[in-house]
C-alpha cells in the first residue's frame, strides 16, 4: 500500500502541530515540534503567515491526511463516501477515518503511533472476530472483536506501546481488555469521542465543495 516515505516530523511542522506520527518521541523533549516549531525549509522561520479561506482549509485537509497516513486519492475516497452516507458529511468523514482497522489498533494501545499499528495489521498479528485480517483500511462495526495473536503481546515494541497507554482510554467506543490485548466495538464512535488532534471537519468540506 502505497504511502508517505519521508521524514515524519516535518509533517507536524508543517502543519505547526503534533500529529503524534512517531509513536514514543512524540512524548519526549526530542520532539521536534518542541524543539523547532517553524515550517520546515530555509525560508521555513519567516514563512508561517496568518492562513485564511483557502490556506486554511488546505492546511486543515492535510492535518486529517497526515494524522491517518494517507495519501490524497484514499483521503478523497473517504470524503466521497461520506458524502453518500447519511448525516453531516465532515462528521462521517472523521468517524470513517476513526473506524479503519488500523486506526482502532492505535486506540487500543497495541502501537505507539497509527504507522506502526498499520505495520501489524499488514503483517498479519490482528484477528478480527477471530480470523487473521491483515487489511489496515477495514471498518470496524459494532460487535466486531478484534484482538493481538498472543506471541505479540511478548514484542518489544508492543509491551512498550502498552505500557504507555495504561490507564488512558482515547477510544470510549471500544471495549478494551489490555492484559489480554483485545477490545470489543461497543458502539460506533461519536464525533466527541475523538479530540486528538483537533481538526475542524468543516474546513475540508469547504475545500472539496468548491
Ligand atoms: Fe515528530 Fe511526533 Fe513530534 Fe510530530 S509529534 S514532530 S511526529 S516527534
Amino acid at each position: 500500500m502505497a504511502r508517505h516515505r519521508n521524514a515524519v516530523c516535518r509533517l507536524c511542522r508543517r502543519e505547526g502541530v503534533k500529529l503524534f506520527l512517531k509513536g514514543l518521541r512524540c512524548f519526549t523533549d526530542k520532539c521536534a515540534i518542541e524543539r523547532r516549531n517553524f515550517v520546515p525549509g530555509q525560508h521555513g522561520q519567516s514563512r508561517r503567515a496568518k492562513l485564511a479561506g483557502y490556506g486554511m482549509q488546505l492546511r486543515e485537509k492535510q492535518k486529517a491526511k497526515r494524522t491517518y497516513g494517507l495519501l490524497e486519492r484514499q483521503f478523497r475516497n473517504y470524503f466521497e463516501k461520506a458524502e453518500r452516507a447519511k448525516g453531516p458529511t465532515g462528521e462521517n468523514l472523521i468517524l470513517m477515518l476513526e473506524r479503519r482497522l488500523d486506526s482502532a489498533v492505535y486506540r487500543m494501545g497495541l502501537a505507539s503511533s497509527r504507522a506502526q499499528a498499520r505495520q501489524i495489521v499488514t503483517h498479519g498479528h490482528i484477528l478480527v472476530n477471530g480470523r487473521k485480517l491483515n487489511i489496515p483500511s477495514y471498518q470496524l462495526n459494532v460487535g466486531d472483536e478484534v484482538s493481538i495473536k498472543s506471541k505479540m503481546l511478548q514484542n518489544a515494541m508492543v509491551m512498550e506501546a502498552r505500557n504507555v497507554a495504561q490507564g488512558m482510554n482515547l477510544a470510549p467506543w471500544l471495549e478494551i481488555d489490555r492484559d489480554a490485548g483485545k477490545a470489543k466495538v461497543v458502539a460506533l464512535p461519536k464525533r466527541e469521542n475523538v479530540q486528538t488532534p483537533a481538526i475542524n471537519e468543516q474546513l475540508i468540506v469547504e475545500l472539496y465543495s468548491k
